[in-house]
């Protein structure tokens, strides 16, 4: 009753004020060539947008946030524009400011490249332009009417469906249902090569949703060892692959940055089992591995696929004995460097991620596990900005690094 009275007394009030009084609305005029930008699409990235006073095209992306921690992330960007045909239109994308480990995170770099496309097949790479406040400033010149803005060439889970589809009856190939992403989505490991080959390799992409340099990676690998050829089938009697392709499919979709549908990075807690219901990519995975090991196969090498500009493979060191891991991975990046385009190297003695993909599969599974950053800027070895076709390449190569890997292998 008493709520009510204020109710009526408040609203009253409020009514009374003369509209005169209220400052006169501004008549907002459109004057830019910049008509409209386009995120309805499949990986689009969300994100809010205004012209500054120069006519500048202001872009605020949207920062991921994690699960019950001050970690928030944002990097990918992916979007269409719709602008007059030959008009030039300045972006000036922000919301670089990560919180990573609990910490500020590394500003981003000076040397971050961008992709541009018309038909969102053929992408050229342009340099972005670090400017104040964490910000990138990109010059666009619009060919035609619209053009697609990306952070990456992008591989979206339609593209891994039709990977799968062209595949899946191949008699090398076996594409096995093992869970659920928090959305329902499909999660799957595909098996190539020969079950009974005497070792086998685990490839996990794309467990970050805007890293999509390893599901390039994993597709050059994947339809390179299905070739007819004579050297496939040598490296088809010595490893078989087993690659969970996409992770976190939810947010690949959605065009998000680094966590699941429920704020979990899916490559952390791997120092203790998943979580069903938060992290049901990681709990599938790990439920597949238990039986694999169950059956008496377990893997005898297990690479996490990862974007950053740095480019480093991540060799995790828990406290455990570390003499014959130390001299595997050693082997393999002296491998990875002499027969492919890697030149990055990896990071040095002291250095750990605890529950990170690499760690957790050594310390928990015995396994020699570790996470490979792809550098998404720029490729050294090559000396240019990585396209998907680079990354593929990069795939291809990887089966000779098995194969000699494998060859002299210290278990
Ligand atoms: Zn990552």
């Amino acid at each position: 009753m008493k709520r009510n009275s204020l109710y009526i007394i408040i609203s009253t009030v409020v009514l009374a004020i003369p509209v005169a009084v209220l400052p006169a609305a501004e008549l907002l005029q459109h004057t830019s060539p910049l008509a409209f930008i386009n995120t309805a699409f499949e990986n689009a990235s969300p994100l809010d947008w205004e012209f500054d006073k120069d006519g500048n095209v202001i872009i605020d992306l949207i920062y991921d946030h994690e699960r019950s921690s001050p970690n928030r992330a944002n990097g990918h960007w992916f979007f269409q524009l719709h602008a007059a045909s030959g008009s030039d239109l300045t972006l000036i994308l922000q919301n670089f400011d990560n919180v990573w480990n609990g910490r500020i995170g590394i500003p981003i770099s000076d040397r971050t490249s961008c992709f541009l496309s018309v038909d969102g097949k053929k992408w050229e790479a342009i340099p972005a332009e670090k400017i104040e406040g964490n910000r990138l400033k990109i010059p666009i010149h619009m060919e035609g009417e619209t053009l697609f803005v990306a952070r990456m060439e992008p591989y979206r889970l339609s593209d891994l469906e039709r990977l799968m589809d062209e595949i899946k009856d191949n008699p090398l190939v076996e594409i096995t249902p093992i869970g659920k992403t928090v959305e329902g989505r499909q999660l799957e490991i595909i098996r190539v090569g020969k079950a009974d080959a005497p070792y086998r390799v685990v490839i996990r992409a794309r467990a970050h949703a805007w890293e999509a340099g390893g599901n390039w990676v994993a597709q050059g690998l994947i339809n390179s060892l299905l070739e007819k050829s004579e050297e496939n089938q040598r490296y088809l009697e010595k490893f078989c692959l087993y690659i969970m392709p996409m992770a976190n499919k939810d947010f690949v979709v959605h065009g998000r940055t680094r966590f699941n549908a429920l704020g979990k990075d899916l490559n952390r807690n791997w120092d203790q089992p998943a979580d069903p219901v938060l992290s049901p990519e990681n709990h599938a995975f790990e439920q597949w591995l238990t039986g694999m090991i169950e059956k008496g196969k377990r893997p005898h090498l297990a690479i996490d696929l990862h974007n950053d500009n740095g480019g480093n493979i991540h060799i995790s060191r828990p406290a455990i004995d570390l003499e014959r891991y130390l001299a595997n991975m050693q082997r393999f990046e002296e491998l990875l460097t002499e027969l492919t385009w890697f030149t990055e190297g990896s990071t040095k003695a002291g250095f750990r991620n605890p529950g990170s993909f690499g760690e957790g599969l050594l310390e928990r599974f015995g396994i020699d596990a570790f996470v490979y950053e792809l550098n998404c800027d720029w490729i050294e070895g090559l000396k240019k900005a990585p396209f998907g076709e680079d990354w593929e390449l990069l795939g291809r190569q990887l089966r000779e690094v098995l194969y000699r890997y494998f060859e002299n292998y210290n278990s």
